[in-house]
């Protein structure tokens, strides 16, 4: 298992996500930013909006995945 927070996955704070793949990292900031968003914490409308919009933008979606992808790999194993 490996941990990112909101923040490295461009989100606004420091909620953490414990996963054991960088997919399963991504599925559990879209229920945490829906969640936030939801409960009406407005700082993560704009990284939610980014995230359900990045789909529009393939180029920068492949960027940001490989990124994130990235980042889980050089992370130490827990
Ligand atoms: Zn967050």
């Amino acid at each position: 298992m490996k941990t990112m927070t909101c923040r490295q996955l461009g989100g606004p704070c420091d909620e953490s996500h414990t996963e054991a793949t960088a997919d399963e990292v991504i599925k559990a900031q879209d229920r945490h930013l829906k969640s936030a968003v939801t409960s009406g914490d407005d700082s993560h409308g704009g990284a939610r909006d980014a995230m359900k919009g990045r789909w529009r933008h393939p180029k920068q979606a492949m960027d940001w995945y490989t990124g994130v992808k990235r980042t889980f790999a050089e992370l130490p194993e827990q």
